[in-house]
């Protein structure tokens, strides 16, 4: 039976760094502040966006809620977005995802400057994560895969790993983050042919793909480890992730729970990000 990674106990060790050494900031006269850009009405968006809310309020991070309508069109969206970024009380911008089809959301996330970039899918961060720089910021969910596997004593380097999705948020900062781990890293999505036979190959499998029960007990290789980074909704209303939890957790040695596993450390990583961007922005100045 598999041993079950609960995310909570590895972001907690994340914010409690956070916290002392934002509270060292904050006596230094600085205090960390992280804007969300929330458009729409979509539920699930808002109750994410409340979270990390409330993580930043618990470490003394100032946020601040741009709260736009529906009908926001790129434009109106980058004009806000021109503003969060000349605030100097804002250390970090965050444009909550999926933005609504009105909006270019590339157009909108290449607004946000760099520097502030904390959910790091700006091109100059992305491309410093590609070239392997470590001054940049870098996707939280990414960031937290990895430290879960290096927390939980996980080898990476020389194992086989695949990476289900290839977005900008997860499966392709991911697949950069363990290939320069040392793992060789297969990256699947809609378009792989044969996804149980690359599943099957790994001793690393991630699945960031927003299918439930997409992965199952017979496409896990006995003894991988298994991230599931997916959020669904399934029966009755339930969080579920993409891998069918029930059954591959007697074929895996390590397995992530969702709700619970990945989500946690995502919160956290993003805290840590915006502590990285409030340091940097202040030594600039
Ligand atoms: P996305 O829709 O942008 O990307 C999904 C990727 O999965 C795509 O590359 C697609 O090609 C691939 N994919 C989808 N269905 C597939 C299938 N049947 N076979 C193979 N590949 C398939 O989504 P995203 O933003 O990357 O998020 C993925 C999932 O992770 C969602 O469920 C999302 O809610 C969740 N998520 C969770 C966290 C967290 O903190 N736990 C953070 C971000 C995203």
């Amino acid at each position: 039976m598999a041993t079950i990674l609960r995310g909570n106990p590895y972001a907690n060790l994340i914010l409690e760094q956070c916290k002392t050494d934002i509270a060292r900031l904050v006596t230094s006269g600085i205090q960390p502040g992280l804007a969300f850009v929330l458009v729409g009405d979509d539920l699930a968006s808002k109750i994410y966006v409340g979270r990390k809310q409330k993580a930043a309020h618990l470490l003394g991070i100032r946020s601040y809620l741009c709260q736009l309508p529906e009908a926001t069109d790129t434009d109106s969206i980058i004009e806000h977005i021109d503003r969060l970024n000349d605030d100097p009380a804002i250390h970090g911008v965050l444009a909550q995802q999926p933005l609504p089809p009105s909006i270019d959301t590339l157009a909108a996330l290449e607004q946000i400057a760099p520097a502030k970039d904390v959910d790091g899918l700006h091109p100059c961060n992305l491309g410093s994560l590609a070239t392997r720089r470590d001054a940049g910021l870098f996707a939280c969910t990414a960031r937290g895969c990895v430290f879960l596997l290096r927390q939980a004593n996980i080898t990476i380097a020389g194992k086989t790993a695949t990476v289900i999705g290839r977005s900008l948020i997860v499966g392709r900062p991911l697949s950069l983050m363990l290939t320069d781990a040392g793992a060789t890293v297969t990256v699947c999505h809609t378009q792989t042919r044969d996804l149980a036979a690359a599943c099957r190959n790994a001793d690393i499998l991630v699945v960031a793909a927003g299918c439930p029960k997409l992965v199952t007990a017979d496409m896990v290789k006995p003894g991988a480890v298994v991230i599931d980074v997916g959020i669904n909704r399934g029966q009755n209303d339930k969080l579920c992730g993409d891998v069918d939890f029930a059954q591959v957790k007697s074929v895996a040695s390590h397995i992530t729970p969702v709700p619970g596993g990945i989500g946690p450390l995502t919160v956290a990583m993003l805290m840590r990000n915006t502590l990285q961007a409030t340091k940097n922005q202040c030594a600039d100045e």
